[in-house]
């Protein structure tokens, strides 16, 4: 808890928060392994193709689903399908089925509703407007409550299990406002859900800190073995990490010319390929593009963008990553809103966008996926250099009044990794608590 989030808690905070109508940061509720993954039942509503595989999936995940709204209830979630939405007029059943039920749910709810992509709907108008509706209910929800819209292509209603469980749970706690899009894919279901990626070979770069570390320890807990790769200054660090998560350890730098050639010798010597990959290592070197040397410019694209490439390239042109692989970018929201003094770093995470984009429509059909996280603002090294002012409007300045942790990109990530995840394709989901930049 950050110290404007214990001042808010304490009674004379909750008073000023209250009077000058200060934004009031809620403990959110995270995922911990063994515990339920909702406090409480889920109301389940609409009439569309999605209505029994939702309902299956959340009996599952252990949830108690509802169909009918009980009186007094507090929900912990509420699931629309608004697949069945055919016409404008029919949007009105979001309205009956939400105005009722809205005001009284539990903390840290999960509202998700599940369409059809506009482009094959019957009304393309009315299940485009379900993003409106769906950003709209982000914003007001109180107590760290998140809201989602689902697009699940025809064809795919077997393939939205990892999505829910992402969705309806704690993982996805500093995740809000998104759309995310589910197309077909051959669904490898895991032996145990809770050990998704055993038997998976995971390389993560910039793995000695910050969002990298998390990235490990996550990919880790699901069990992966986690090759962590960072700068062989990083040493010990690295170490540390790797040992921690049973992992191993590969130093290189990542913009080395012989970097791609050394990843694909290391992952199939050591492991026979590689199933996931996550591009985490990245650098800032901000300055206004006028008083920004070529240096600073240089290495940001080296860094976050063009070693990237060659490595994705390297990874393909051997056949080092496996069927079913997964490759992950690490983009931010300065790469969709653009920031004061960071030309050079939202020009590479906007082309972390462009790989998702281009490469995502490469793999379609095969089972391997491409899709990215962008960030908001994390609480990491990073952001604690930044000066206070601007670092307390970056924390505020969101639906959920307060920063994320390194943990909840890593768990997005692990969503995209997971190997019931194949019809998750081409998509970059924020994790930014709904950030006001870039909306
Ligand atoms: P960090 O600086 O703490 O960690 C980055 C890691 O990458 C370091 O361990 C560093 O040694 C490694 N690295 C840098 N250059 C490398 C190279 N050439 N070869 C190998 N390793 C290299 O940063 P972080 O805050 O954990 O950020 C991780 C990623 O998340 C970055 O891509 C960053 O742009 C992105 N991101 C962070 C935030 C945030 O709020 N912290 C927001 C949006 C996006």
């Amino acid at each position: 808890m950050d110290r404007y989030q214990s001042f808010a808690k304490s009674g004379f905070g909750r008073l000023v928060v209250g009077k000058l109508g200060l934004p009031n940061p809620y403990p959110l509720r995270r995922h911990t392994p063994g515990k339920p993954a909702l406090d409480g039942p889920v109301l389940l509503g609409g009439s569309g193709r999605l209505v029994e595989p939702v309902a299956a999936v959340c009996k599952s995940i252990g949830l108690d689903v509802a169909a009918e709204a009980r009186e007094d209830e507090r929900y912990a979630a509420l699931v629309f399908d608004a697949t069945g939405i055919d016409s404008t007029e029919k949007l009105r059943e979001l309205y009956e089925f939400f105005h009722p039920v809205i005001r009284s749910l539990a903390p840290c709810s999960r509202v998700v509703v599940l369409g059809t992509p506009p482009a094959q709907a019957a009304s393309q108008v009315a299940q485009r407007a379900l993003e409106g509706f769906v950003r709209s209910v982000g914003k007001e929800l109180k107590r760290g409550g998140t809201a989602q819209l689902v697009y699940v292509a025809e064809g795919a209603e077997g393939n939205i299990e990892s999505t829910l469980r992402f969705l309806l749970s704690g993982r996805s706690a500093y995740v809000s406002g998104q759309v995310v899009r589910i197309g077909t894919g051959p669904v490898e279901v895991p032996d145990d859900w809770e050990k998704p990626l055993a038997g998976k070979v995971a390389l993560v770069t910039g793995a000695s800190r910050g969002i990298g570390a998390a990235i490990a320890r996550v990919l880790g807990r699901d069990g992966a073995h986690v090759v962590c790769l960072d700068m062989p200054g990083q040493g010990d660090e690295l170490s540390a990490v790797a040992n921690e998560v049973g992992g191993s350890t590969l130093q290189l730098d990542i913009t080395a010319s012989d970097a791609p050639k050394r990843i694909v010798e290391h992952v199939t010597q050591r492991h026979g390929g590689v199933d996931i990959v996550v591009h985490n290592a990245g650098i800032t070197r901000d300055r206004t593009l006028g008083r920004m040397d070529a240096g600073r410019w240089n290495a940001v694209l080296e860094v976050n963008l063009a070693s990237q490439e060659r490595v994705n390239q390297a990874l393909f042109d051997s056949g080092a990553l496996r069927p079913n692989g997964r490759i992950i970018g690490v983009s931010s929201i300065a790469g969709i809103a653009g920031n004061v003094g960071q030309t050079n770093y939202a020009t590479t995470k906007a082309g972390v966008i462009g790989m998702v984009d281009s490469l995502s429509a490469t793999v379609a059909g095969t089972g391997a996926t491409v899709n990215a996280v962008a960030p908001g603002f994390i609480e990491t090294k990073m952001t604690a250099a930044v000066p206070l002012v601007i670092r307390e409007a970056g924390r505020r300045m969101n639906s959920l009044s307060q920063g994320g942790l390194p943990v909840d990109v890593a768990e997005t990530i692990a969503w995209f990794a997971h190997p019931a995840s194949s019809g998750v394709n081409g998509n970059v989901v924020r994790v930014c608590g709904q950030s006001l930049l870039g909306a």
